[in-house]
């Protein structure tokens, strides 16, 4: 390899020697959140709000609107946390101004 890969290859080290080692943003961990979530819509059904709460697991403020709402059952698979509001903010602050108890991108801000 040339002097000056080798130079180039060092620089890109030394860059990634100052990053420190933690936790990610918790606005990456919220868009990566939404594009998973966003393939698995894709590929599969979701699991339904009643199916969430049979598991054990909280729904937030607008998912239980959805829950309880005359709607039908593919309305009731969405991912409803990605129109609620919460993912626009979680994806563009490290500390977004939410506390909604149930949303995942509340809990993504606090993990
Ligand atoms: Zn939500």
């Amino acid at each position: 390899m040339s002097d000056q890969y080798d130079q180039d290859l060092q620089r890109l080290a030394d860059a990634f020697d100052l990053i420190e080692p933690g936790p990610a943003p918790s606005r990456v961990k919220a868009k990566i959140y939404s594009a998973l979530m966003r393939q698995q819509a894709q590929t599969r059904r979701l699991m339904s709000l009643s199916e969430v709460r049979a598991r054990g697991e909280k729904l937030c403020v607008f998912e239980r609107l959805v829950q309880i709402a005359p709607v039908g059952q593919s309305v009731k698979s969405l991912n409803i946390c990605r129109v609620c509001g919460m993912r626009a903010l979680a994806e563009r602050f490290d500390d977004p101004p939410i506390y909604w108890a149930g949303c995942p991108y509340v809990d993504l801000k606090n993990s």
